[in-house]
C-alpha cells in the first residue's frame, strides 16, 4: 500500500478552542517539512470511542488529549506507558503499526522547563499547590530527577492523599491548605509550584500573597499558568526567581512531536510560536 501523501494530528478534548497546541505544533511540523496538519478535534465524552477509533486511520500520526478525557481515554488504547499510568493521565497518543499507544509528556515538559532554570531543582525542598493531573506531573518529574523533599497542599486534602498514595514509595508529604500551615511550609521551601487552576483570572492567586515573604532567599516560584500571574508578579517583586508555564507547555509539545515524527523537535521555533500565540491572545 502507498504511504499517505499527507498526515493529520489533532487535539481531542472538550473544549479545545482555547488551546495553544495548533499554534505551537503547526510551525514545528512545517519547519521539519513533515506534511501534516494539526487540527482541533472537539470531542464529547459519548463521542470519545468513535474519535479514538478514527485515530487508527493510516493518515493519522497521533493526537494530543486534554480535559476531560486524559483518564477515560486509557481504556480505549492498545497500550499505556508505565509513566502515563503512574501520572494517571494520557496527554499524547501515538499511532504505530496500527496500534495506539498512550503517553504522558507533561512529566517531561515540567522536568525540562525547570532544568533550564536550575538543573538541580529536584534537590530543592518543594511545595506543590494542587493535586490534579498537572500536580501529579510535577511531582513525578521531581521524583524522577531524584527529588525526595516534596510536599503537596490541596484544597481537597483527600485528593492530595490519593496523589501521595499513587506515587508511593516516593515520600510525598501532605500539608494543610490553611494559611498557618502554608506559611510554615513556605519558610522551608526553595521551590514553590502553583499547579492549581487558580491564576488565569486577573488578580486571583492560589494563596494569600503576603505569605510569600516567608520564603527563604533564593527560592524559585513556578506557576503552570502560562501567563504572568499575580503569584509571579508578587514573587518577582520580592526578588525571587520566577517561571511561568509556557516553557513546560512547549517542552511537553516538543516531546509529543518527537514521539509522532521520530525527529528532534525545533524547540526554538516552538517557543517563538508560543510567545506569539500568547501575545496575540493577551
Ligand atoms: P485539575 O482540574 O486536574 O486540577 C485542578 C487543581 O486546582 C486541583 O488541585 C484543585 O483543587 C485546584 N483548585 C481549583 N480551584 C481552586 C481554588 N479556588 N482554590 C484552590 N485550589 C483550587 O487541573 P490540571 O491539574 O489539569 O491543571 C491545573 C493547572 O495547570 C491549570 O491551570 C492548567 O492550565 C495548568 N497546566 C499547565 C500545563 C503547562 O504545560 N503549562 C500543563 C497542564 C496543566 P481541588 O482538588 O480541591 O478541587
Amino acid at each position: 500500500m502507498d504511504e499517505p501523501k499527507s498526515f493529520r494530528l489533532g487535539l481531542v478534548g472538550d473544549p479545545v478552542g482555547h488551546s495553544f497546541s495548533p499554534a505551537i505544533q503547526q510551525p514545528a511540523l512545517d519547519a521539519l517539512l513533515v506534511p501534516a496538519r494539526y487540527e482541533l478535534w472537539p470531542t464529547s465524552g459519548s463521542d470519545l470511542p468513535h474519535r479514538i477509533a478514527g485515530l487508527r486511520a493510516r493518515e493519522v500520526l497521533g493526537a494530543n488529549v486534554t480535559v476531560p478525557h486524559k483518564l477515560a481515554v486509557m481504556s480505549l488504547l492498545d497500550e499505556v506507558s508505565p509513566l502515563a499510568r503512574r501520572a494517571g493521565a494520557v496527554n499524547t497518543i501515538v499511532r504505530g503499526d496500527g496500534r495506539l499507544l498512550g503517553e504522558n509528556t507533561d512529566v517531561h515538559g515540567f522536568g525540562a522547563a525547570i532544568a533550564e532554570i536550575d538543573p538541580d531543582a529536584s534537590a530543592r525542598p518543594t511545595l506543590i499547590l494542587g493535586a490534579g493531573g498537572a500536580a501529579r506531573a510535577v511531582a513525578l518529574a521531581l521524583v524522577e530527577q531524584g527529588g525526595v523533599r516534596i510536599a503537596v497542599a490541596n484544597r481537597d486534602p483527600g485528593r492530595a492523599a490519593r496523589l501521595a498514595d499513587d506515587l508511593a514509595p516516593a515520600p510525598i508529604r501532605i500539608v494543610g491548605y490553611g494559611d498557618e500551615e502554608l506559611a510554615a511550609e513556605l519558610a522551608g521551601a526553595m521551590l514553590v509550584v502553583n499547579a492549581t487552576s487558580v491564576g488565569w483570572q486577573a488578580g486571583e492567586a492560589p494563596l494569600p500573597l503576603a505569605l510569600l515573604s516567608a520564603l527563604p532567599p533564593g527560592a524559585l516560584v513556578v506557576d503552570l499558568t502560562y501567563r504572568e500571574t499575580a503569584l509571579l508578579v508578587a514573587a518577582g517583586g520580592l526578588g525571587f526567581t520566577t517561571l511561568d508555564g509556557l516553557s513546560m507547555l512547549v517542552h511537553q509539545g516538543a516531546r509529543s512531536l518527537e514521539l509522532w515524527t521520530r525527529r528532534t523537535a525545533p524547540i526554538a521555533v516552538m517557543m517563538e510560536a508560543a510567545l506569539r500565540a500568547r501575545a496575540e491572545r493577551g
